[in-house]
């Protein structure tokens, strides 16, 4: 059936190293998946069940390595805040996928920001509303080219680390993370049917904070090289 409209653009990463890119379905993300970071956020980092939230498909946009890429300030904040993460890419989906079968669902992982309009987000938080117009800011999840499994593994140690012009704001190491992405996928597959394509944010440890106009940011993960981003 032809369209009335433009067909919309899916969101695609490329694929370190090849000319294939992975399409975008949806986007997850969990919350307060490292200890420091809940409690900077009030929270109690005790085991509880993870909790999660999602970002628009269209937010997810490929920064090539080797590049500074110019990232928008986004509209109606004073208060818009990095958040360094492991983002993971399914290639397999399912229902109720147990934790030792999780990571079979993984294609690949990917350096990535969940960018976010921190007052925005506290506002929603305290009038107790949804939280899109904290997470779902345009261009709101910048991310690294996807490296497949094959070549990297499933990274669950080493070092994950936000700069601002330079200084370290984030700094710790995947195994602080509270829920692995193996439980992340399965916990997930209990309220969704997970889909290939789809997109898991896998949670930012301690450091977050604002980034102003002018400035440059420096995500990386070690194995999974480093996104620079200057916001404009
Ligand atoms: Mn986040």
């Amino acid at each position: 059936m032809p369209s009335v409209i433009t067909e919309p653009q899916r969101p695609a990463i490329p694929v370190a190293g090849t000319n294939d890119a992975f399409p975008v379905r949806r986007v997850y993300c969990v919350g307060r998946n490292y200890a420091a970071h809940a409690r900077e956020m009030g929270g109690d980092p005790s085991r509880e069940p993870p909790f999660f939230f999602m970002k628009p498909a269209d937010t997810v946009h490929v920064v090539p390595e080797g590049m500074t890429a110019e990232h928008a300030y986004p509209s109606q904040t004073s208060d818009y805040h990095f958040e360094i993460e492991l983002v993971a890419f399914l290639a397999k989906g399912g229902k109720n996928i147990p934790v030792e079968r999780a990571l079979d669902c993984v294609y690949g992982y990917a350096v990535g920001l969940d960018m976010t309009r921190r007052d925005l987000q506290q506002q929603a938080k305290d009038l107790r509303r949804p939280w899109e117009l904290g997470k779902g800011a345009d261009h709101s999840g910048p991310v690294g080219p996807v490296h497949p499994v094959v070549k990297v593994g499933h990274p669950a140690k080493g070092t994950i680390s936000l700069t601002v012009d330079g200084q370290v704001k984030q700094k710790a190491d995947l195994s602080d993370m509270i829920w692995s992405v193996a439980e992340q996928v399965s916990y997930l597959s209990t309220f969704f049917e997970l889909k290939p394509g789809d997109v898991i944010f896998a949670g930012t440890p301690e450091g977050v904070g604002k980034v102003e106009r002018g400035q440059t940011m420096v995500g990386a993960i070690e194995g999974l090289g480093e996104i620079k981003l200057r916001v404009v």
